[in-house]
């Protein structure tokens, strides 16, 4: 059926705060492997949904469903974390003392070595894990800055590694060009183009030239629900979104 080749599936959720609808029976699926953006004016619900996708947000009303048999609903923000749901942001941000290796090392190792410390060696296993991570965000010529010496774009994509270290399977985005140069902006895109060819990605920006630069499925939010869906060109030539963007 439709939960079945599903990777995510949000069912009908709504949530309110003090009586306002902040999502608004919002359906959502995303397939295995797919990487979406997600848009919409400000108070639409994105950063809702991703709470609701995270456990931060329990909702009223609806399931939020993933790999088509867990129900996300019932299990806190840990267990979800757990089950392979990583969101940037969430975790606590770059060292700025450590370098960039240190920071990717304490990522990967902290969690599975307990009591791990950065005067402990890492493994064969964890170096060639965290050369590949480095790869993956540009910053291999980078490794021994520290994280407080990185520009503005450079921390973000360290922060991306972090989370990358936890091999999550859908990794939450939370606008990640804000802020960047359109070099950096255009980096992002490749960079989140590469981690969807392992891993599945929800990307919510406002940038629209990143999310044409994207190239995915995206899906516009407005009052808590879905207003239109498709490629950019369809969405972006699709009345209603024209009118929620141009008409207030
Ligand atoms: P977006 O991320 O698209 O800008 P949000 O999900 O942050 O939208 O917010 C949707 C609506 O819900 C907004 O009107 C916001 O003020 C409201 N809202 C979000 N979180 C809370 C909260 N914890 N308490 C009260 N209202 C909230």
């Amino acid at each position: 059926g439709a939960v079945a080749d599903t990777l995510l599936y949000l069912d009908g959720v709504s949530v309110s705060f003090d009586g306002f609808r902040a999502l608004n029976s919002l359906s959502l699926v995303l397939a295995p492997g797919e990487m979406r953006a997600v848009i919409g004016p400000n108070g639409a619900g994105k950063t809702t949904m991703m709470d609701v996708i995270t456990g931060k947000t329990r909702p009223d009303t609806g399931r939020v469903v993933f790999r088509a048999d867990t129900d996300l609903t019932k299990l806190d923000e840990p267990a979800i974390a757990q089950l392979g749901i990583g969101r940037k942001f969430q975790k606590p941000t770059v060292f700025e003392p450590h370098t960039v290796w240190d920071n990717l090392l304490l990522a990967l190792a902290g969690d599975r070595r307990p009591g791990f410390t950065l005067r402990a060696r890492e493994t064969a296993e964890e170096r060639a894990r965290i050369e590949s991570i480095l790869r993956t965000i540009r910053l291999s010529d980078h490794r021994a800055r520290r994280g407080g010496d990185l520009s503005h774009g450079q921390k973000q994509w360290l922060e991306i590694g972090m989370l990358l270290a936890q091999e999550p399977e859908l990794l939450l985005v939370d606008e990640p060009v804000a802020g960047m140069t359109d070099a950096e902006t255009e980096q992002t895109a490749e960079l989140l183009r590469e981690i969807n060819r392992t891993r599945s990605v929800v990307v919510v920006e406002h940038d629209m030239a990143f999310v044409r630069a994207l190239g995915v499925k995206v899906t516009v939010l407005h009052e808590g629900s879905v207003l239109s869906e498709g490629t950019i060109d369809h969405v972006s030539e699709d009345p209603r979104v024209i009118e929620v963007y141009l008409g207030r």
